[in-house]
């Protein structure tokens, strides 16, 4: 059976995309076979992204306060989760936060707030704030999640210079109506679109351990492929106590192990991210979990804290990983890359013989 997935492998890597049976066939995985399913995913990880981690800061600009009332979240409204709520960080603040993120590694800043979508006052304060970090930090990239986008605003952001956009469908448009009830799938989608529409990288992902099925798993990382997502975060539920889903506890690590695997199999060239939920639910799979995945939030979550930075960094370079863009990173492509030759005939410098 195990020789099944590295067939499976095979197929993907000669381009032809996995089936919902196939993904199915990877998150119904005996525990037994996990390291072949991991070793046959690690391949197209490999492929792709050879043994580089991309790492991501994310920076809360605004916690709580929400009108929506998504049943998993800590910021929503009905939330009696004590989380600090505050409103929109200053600029200096913003960069502030973003700047430690930069400093421990992170080539991707995010800045998120709470709310069911930005004004366009918003929009013009998270555009100057863009503008200033892209100043003091040249190369980095911007991801901003902001909520629902009305018309012009992915493209207000686009000409700050915003890289990528995260609007996360969640889970399954079949599930989505039990988890909230305040805006629908397809404004989710709507928002993922105008996006995608002004040119900027879409990131959308999901949250698992929300009483979907198997199935429904299976139906959002297909409808993930369907929308092209760029970045695809893969939250585990974090049930905070004070929310509609405290003590739900679906998740073992070794299934947070394959639903990686699954979303590695279906969507092979995409930034798979091991988002919030990574240290409660796959513990001392963590690590293992980055041979299937190719990201990781540095740090805390939006609400929560995470394991100190330094032990993420650890991680990665105890597996064997370098971070993307750091300089081991950077000598390791260029040796791979050919030399463009620059004596011998055609220059005024000696030949090579
Ligand atoms: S997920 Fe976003 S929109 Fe939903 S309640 Fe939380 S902060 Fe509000």
């Amino acid at each position: 059976m195990s020789a099944h997935f590295h067939q499976l492998a095979d197929a993907v890597l000669a381009g032809t995309p996995a089936t919902p049976e196939d993904a199915l066939a990877v998150l119904r995985a005996d525990d037994a076979e996990l390291m072949s399913v991991v070793a046959a995913a690690g391949r197209l990880r490999r492929a792709h992204f050879g043994n580089a981690v991309k790492v991501n800061y994310l920076v809360n600009l605004k916690s709580g306060l929400c009108p929506e009332n998504c049943n998993y979240c800590s910021q929503a409204l009905g939330s009696s989760a004590p989380i600090l709520k505050y409103s929109w960080l200053s600029e200096s603040e913003t960069l502030r936060q973003a700047g430690a993120g930069l400093k421990g590694g992170a080539s991707r800043v995010c800045l998120v707030s709470s709310g069911r979508g930005p004004s366009t006052k918003d929009i013009d304060k998270v555009a100057d704030m863009v503008v200033a970090l892209k100043q003091e930090y040249p190369g980095v990239e911007v991801c901003a999640c902001l909520g629902l986008l009305k018309d012009g605003q992915a493209e207000r952001l686009k000409d700050a210079g915003v890289d990528a956009y995260n609007h996360n469908i969640n889970t399954a448009e079949s599930h989505h109506d039990n988890i909230v009830q305040t805006h629908t799938y397809a404004d989710r989608v709507d928002t993922v679109e105008k996006a995608k529409g002004a040119g900027i990288s879409p990131c959308s992902g999901l949250i698992a351990g929300l009483g979907e099925t198997d199935e429904q798993l299976v139906e959002a990382l297909f409808a993930l492929r369907e929308l092209g997502s760029d970045s695809i975060p893969v939250n585990f539920l974090m049930p905070f106590d004070g929310t509609p889903f405290e003590n739900t506890w679906e998740l073992s690590p070794t299934r947070c192990v394959k639903i990686l695997a699954m979303a590695r199999f279906v969507c092979p060239d995409k930034e798979i991210r091991i988002a919030g939920g990574r240290e409660m639910h796959l513990r001392s799979l963590q690590s293992i979990a980055l041979h299937v995945a190719n990201s990781i939030f540095l740090g805390d979550y939006l609400t929560s804290e995470g394991q100190a930075a330094e032990a993420d960094l650890e991680m990665i370079r105890d597996n064997g990983f370098v971070v993307q863009g750091s300089e081991e990173d950077l000598a390791q492509r260029e040796a791979r890359d050919p030399a463009i030759r620059r004596r011998g005939a055609g220059t005024d410098v000696l030949p090579n013989a």
